[in-house]
């Protein structure tokens, strides 16, 4: 097993500049889960990059997944997004294992045998994630029975198990009171909803999970009753956060590929220039890279920042995939601009890029609670001051 960071990336690069780059246009287009893609890195021994060396894992943290998701991202978005966040479970759920919950999820992920995903988000809290509606109740000694639906679960149908969040039944402060807990694809009374086509990630199989008397062992509780903030703002939130900006910044990286590919190989015949002899164009897509590689320098540094347990990273995280957000969106929606008509029609790579790059607003911690987390840091003020 390799735990080396650059043997690691060339992994990934090699898989996703051919296995996956053969299927990104079947992923869109027919808004399929990417299995092959997802199938390849787990035969590599990359499902347990996240998870600790004592446990069988890779052991990484942000700043390679980070990278994985970017190397991933330039081809294919979709595959970016399911094995990230197969990676932010993976990480959940190691950072308070016990020694059920290594032998039962941790050791057959590291074999690349199971694949994981998160439930947060529902219907009724949107983007504030943390504040489920899905209830638990003691139904038993050792016992909880789970009623609820989840939206948006990516992987959706696809995972072996699902790291789901419920509020004690009868709390009136659900915000903190919630428990995150493992549910197996197989429990009895999960039942899904149709898969969601969305306008991009289209490969994702996001759906929506409803759960009708769910019966689980309080073995498959994480961390301890009270813990529900520690995770958030510990693992889940830093993990999602780097997974969705890698995936963001490999998308603006693919669109700075497909216009420097376009404006090489653009001439015009009238007066036989090349376009890319145009000092303007020379000086548009000098713009493109500074954007790329500001955002890009912010999320190495601070994911560094995060795996170093340094200071206030987490700051630094929001402001990071707030940032990556906004550059991708801009810098795919230039390149459509400097690729003129070309680009500007169906099924072209930027109509695919510029659909993914939208989620980047959308996917909580969303750009707008991003940026007002980071105001409230700097003020010293409670993140979740408004639920
Ligand atoms: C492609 C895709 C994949 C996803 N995968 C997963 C997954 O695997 N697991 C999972 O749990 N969820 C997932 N989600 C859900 C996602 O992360 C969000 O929770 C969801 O998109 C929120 O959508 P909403 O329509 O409820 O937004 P709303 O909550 O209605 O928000 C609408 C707008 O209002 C803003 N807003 C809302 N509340 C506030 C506030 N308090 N302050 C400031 N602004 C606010 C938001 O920023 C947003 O711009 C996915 C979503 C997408 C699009």
């Amino acid at each position: 097993m390799y735990s080396d960071e650059s043997k690691i990336l060339e992994t990934v690069q090699d898989i996703s500049s051919t296995i996956i780059a053969e299927n990104t246009e079947a992923a869109d287009r027919l808004a399929r889960w990417p299995e092959r893609n997802i199938r390849s890195f787990q035969n590599e021994g990359l499902g347990g990059l996240t998870i600790p060396v004592e446990y069988g894992g890779l052991g990484h943290g942000t700043k390679v997944l980070a990278k994985v998701c970017e190397s991933i991202g330039r081809y294919c978005s979709s595959s970016a997004i399911c094995f990230g966040m197969h990676a932010v479970g993976s990480a959940v759920i190691a950072s308070k294992a016990t020694d059920f919950q290594q032998e039962k999820y941790l050791t057959p992920i590291c074999e690349g045998q199971h694949l994981t995903s998160i439930a947060l988000s529902e219907a009724g809290s949107g983007s504030q994630f943390y504040l489920p509606q899905t209830s638990m109740q003691y139904h038993s000694e050792s016992e909880y029975k789970i009623n609820g639906a989840k939206a948006f679960v990516l992987n959706g149908g696809e995972a072996d198990s699902y790291i789901i969040s419920a509020v004690a039944e009868g709390s009136d402060t659900p915000g903190e009171q919630f428990n995150c807990f493992m549910v197996n694809a197989d429990a009895v009374g999960l039942q899904w909803g149709e898969r969601w086509k969305g306008l991009g990630l289209r490969g994702n199989s996001s759906r929506d999970l409803f759960l009708n008397n769910v019966k689980i062992p309080d073995k498959n509780v994480l961390g301890q009753f009270g813990d529900q903030i520690w995770y958030v703002f510990n693992v889940i939130t830093p993990y999602f956060l780097t997974a969705m900006a890698g995936t963001y910044l490999g998308i603006a990286k693919a669109a700075i590929d497909e216009v420097t590919n376009h404006i090489k190989n653009r001439e015009i015949s009238f007066n036989g220039r090349a376009l890319a002899s145009s000092s303007v164009i020379q000086y548009q897509l000098g713009c493109l890279w500074a954007k790329y590689a500001r955002s890009r320098a912010l999320v190495y540094y601070a994911t560094e920042c995060y795996d170093m347990d340094q200071g206030n990273a987490l700051i630094d995280l929001f402001s990071a995939k707030a940032e990556v957000a906004d550059a991708a969106i801009e810098i795919v929606n230039e390149s459509m601009t400097l690729c003129g008509g070309y680009a500007y029609r169906e099924k072209s790579t930027l109509d695919r890029l510029l659909r993914d790059a939208r989620a980047a607003h959308v996917m909580t911690p969303t750009t707008d609670i991003l940026r007002i987390w980071t105001g409230r840091s700097i003020l010293e003020q409670p993140l979740l001051a408004d639920t």
